[in-house]
């Protein structure tokens, strides 16, 4: 027999770190024996999903003999009219992590790079990987905040993608609207992908979700997704906005049935769940703001956030008290996959689950000092 290891992948898969998600609440429990775990490590909604995207999972049952509509048209049609923009100007796609997938076959041949600020959303990184390309990063600046002039800098005649995630995880700060505007007008032969994945979330007066920017034309793809504040993360849908002409070369890569049907109609009906949003976002402001009151009681440094998680500094023992509060039953994400070794990222909860991580991190800060 012949060995499987004269088989050899693609040379760039060599350069694929595997997605390394947060751990699931069955699997903490199991391995500690706990009873309560909370999970603050995904950005998930605390609220739970939609209740009218149930209610339409619910009914799209007894239908699931059928392929879905491979058009959506139903879900482009809330989309379009949501953002004002015509159906031609929406892909929807299998969580917004296909969309960078697709986006990154459409565009990217080997050689070329992508420009991603520096620490961000790591499937930029994955979709220029798997088509070789390369990844030349930008670090943030002071606070993690936007240096668009470093951006533009870092194009070069190979940059095909420019990635900017705003409100950006992991850091929650967000690139200005001027900068924005200044970026595009800077780099007109580059595609810009702006992850607006949080954007419900943002409350600054100069922030920008980037839709204004497809509607006045530039070479701009507005991508979005149901997984956060609607609450469907389950389901995987997210959507691109975008002049036409960059829609119907994404979609040459598209597989027909990329969404599925509960998918679909569960999305259809979370975009016009207006009373979950507000309710989502009113949890999440609250309770943003008590960890801010309770970082500063605890003297930790951390970066104000416009999304649900907020960037926390717990100092060199970042590590130790990241395992501390998984034994405790709490899961965040530790920051050293983006170089931060003496930070977390936790994701706001609903209040009681908030209260749980404050006291708890209290008591493991007290126990240090
Ligand atoms: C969660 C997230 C997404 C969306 O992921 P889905 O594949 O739609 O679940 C996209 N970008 C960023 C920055 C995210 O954090």
């Amino acid at each position: 027999m012949t060995s499987t290891n004269s088989i050899r992948a693609r040379k760039t898969l060599d350069n694929i770190q595997p997605y390394s998600p947060g751990k699931p609440i069955w699997e903490v429990q199991k391995e500690l024996g706990l009873e309560r775990v909370i999970k603050l490590a995904s950005n998930e909604n605390p609220l739970g999903p939609s209740p009218k995207a149930v209610a339409a999972i619910q009914n799209g049952l007894t239908e699931l003999n059928r392929y879905p509509d491979a058009d959506a048209s139903v879900l482009k049609e809330a989309i379009s009219s949501k953002y004002n923009v015509t159906p031609k100007n929406v892909i929807t796609t299998n969580g917004a992590d296909e969309l960078i997938t697709l986006i990154s076959e459409a565009f990217l041949e080997q050689g070329d790079e992508i420009v991603v600020p520096s620490p961000s959303f790591s499937e930029y990184d994955f979709g220029a990987h798997i088509m070789g390309a390369s990844v030349v990063q930008v670090p943030f600046g002071e606070g993690f905040r936007y240096d668009v002039d470093r951006l533009i800098e870092a194009v070069t005649e190979k940059t095909k993608i420019i990635y900017i995630c705003s409100p950006n995880n992991p850091t929650g700060t967000h690139i200005p609207k001027q900068d924005v505007e200044k970026l595009l007008n800077a780099v007109s032969d580059v595609l810009v992908v702006f992850d607006g994945a949080y954007s419900q979330y943002a409350d600054a007066a100069d922030y920008t979700d980037g839709m204004e920017f497809v509607k006045a034309g530039y070479p701009i793809v507005a991508l979005q997704t149901f997984s956060k504040i609607y609450g469907i993360a389950g389901v995987r849908v997210g959507f691109g906005v975008a002049p036409e002409s960059i829609i119907q070369s994404i979609l040459k890569v598209k597989e027909p049935f990329n969404v599925n049907a509960l998918a679909q109609t569960a999305a259809a009906a979370a975009i016009t769940d207006t009373e979950h949003v507000n309710a989502s976002y009113e949890t999440n402001k609250s309770g943003r703001e008590l960890f801010y009151r309770k970082f500063d009681e605890m003297g930790l440094n951390y970066t104000e956030s416009l999304a649900n998680f907020v960037l926390v500094q717990l100092g060199p023992d970042g590590e130790k008290l990241y395992q501390e509060l998984m034994a405790s039953g709490i899961i965040v994400r530790y920051g050293k996959t983006w170089g931060l070794p003496e930070h977390v990222r936790v994701s706001v909860g609903t209040p009681e689950e908030n209260e749980f991580f404050i006291e708890v991190l209290s008591k493991l800060m007290a126990k240090q000092a």
